[in-house]
């Protein structure tokens, strides 16, 4: 079986790709390192099942290329971050979407048994109930927003227009392993480890009480195995919450991620929390129902946000104290 992953030297693909080589399956890679390192994946290079192609899903020949012979692809690249998008709406419009059209084409030109993208959470816009069920979703708050949704649009339209089966996973504020701490774009989780572990204050938009369904990485990459595999016929052309299902407020994260690095460090439970104005385009409170992924993927997320904060901290210090 062979699966293309794009975005395999980011975050999350990095850590798919790393999942899948070990279950034995045959892996492509496409990264153009515009977000990813190459230290995510160096280690899987000697995999005789590891294919690497460096190229942009921006070019079409390229997504061809990557997708002859594929079984499946599991697409993640794409420009993540609000504000990036905020910044820079066209860049991130021929990434998420351009990238994204190209790479659902090759797919469905070469054949590809089922599409699975990554989704977004910010698809839910202005809506303001909670918790999260898919078929409810408001008005884009964000250029990245729109891009995402457009996603799901085509992948609709493909399922409907030419028959290939497409999976869309809304994924909640990933957090685990690798994910990037540095940069203007970086996520609050490994952004604030970073700081703890240097004694810095970390700055919280807002006054900390907005919430999110922080997901821990483990749980995305059982959706991702999930979607790809399950044969229940509605998983087919539909979109799934990927999340844990719980909502946490910014200072409660803060806290638990504070208790556990002083575990390792006494001096980190002295270091002050500091406190900033909010951001442009973010929602205050997000929840997922996941009663959709657990009745048609059997979907049974194995880490809480404290079991994978702990996880995580560890895999920080270890690799990057
Ligand atoms: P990431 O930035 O770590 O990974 C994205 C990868 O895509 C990077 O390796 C980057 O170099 C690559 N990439 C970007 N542009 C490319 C291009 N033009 N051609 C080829 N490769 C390109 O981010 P991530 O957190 O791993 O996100 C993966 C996917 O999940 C993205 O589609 C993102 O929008 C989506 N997502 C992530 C979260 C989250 O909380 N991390 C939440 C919702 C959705």
């Amino acid at each position: 079986m062979k699966i293309v992953i794009t975005g395999c030297a980011g975050f999350i693909g990095s850590n798919l790709t790393e999942y899948f080589l070990n279950k034995g399956y045959q892996i492509v890679g496409l990264d153009n390192f515009a977000t990813g390192h190459l230290k995510n994946i160096q280690h899987l290079m000697a995999n005789a099942n590891f294919e690497f192609f460096e190229g942009d899903i921006r070019d079409l020949d390229t997504c061809h290329k990557v997708c002859v012979g594929a079984d499946y692809v599991l697409h993640q690249a794409a420009l993540g971050s609000v504000p990036r998008s905020l910044k820079d709406p066209l860049t991130s419009n021929e990434v998420n979407v351009n990238g994204f059209l190209n790479m659902l084409w090759a797919a469905k030109e070469a054949g590809v048994k089922r599409f699975v993208y990554a989704a977004s959470s910010s698809t839910y816009g202005d809506s303001e109930s909670l918790p999260k069920v898919e078929e409810v979703i408001g008005k884009p708050l964000s250029p990245y927003a729109i891009t995402k949704y457009v996603n799901e649009l085509y992948a609709q339209i493909f399922g409907k227009a030419y028959g290939i089966e497409t999976v869309g996973l809304r994924y909640f504020n990933v957090f685990g392993r690798k994910q990037d701490p540095n940069g203007a774009y970086a996520a609050v989780i490994p952004k604030f480890v970073m700081q703890f572990m240097k004694y810095e204050s970390p700055v919280v938009n807002g006054d900390g009480n907005y919430s999110r369904d922080f997901t821990y990485i483990d749980n995305v990459i059982q959706m991702n195995e999930l979607a790809m595999l399950s044969e229940n016929p509605e998983v087919v052309n539909s979109v799934f919450n990927t999340a844990f299902g719980e909502r946490t407020t910014l200072n409660d994260m803060i806290h638990i991620l504070k208790e556990e690095l002083s575990k390792k460090d006494a001096k980190i439970a002295n270091v002050d929390i500091v406190y900033g104005p909010t951001r442009a385009g973010d929602i205050p409170h997000s929840l997922a129902s996941i009663d959709k992924a657990k009745t048609i993927l059997r979907y049974q997320p194995e880490f809480s946000l404290k079991q994978g904060l702990a996880e995580a901290v560890n895999w920080y210090w270890e690799n990057l104290k």
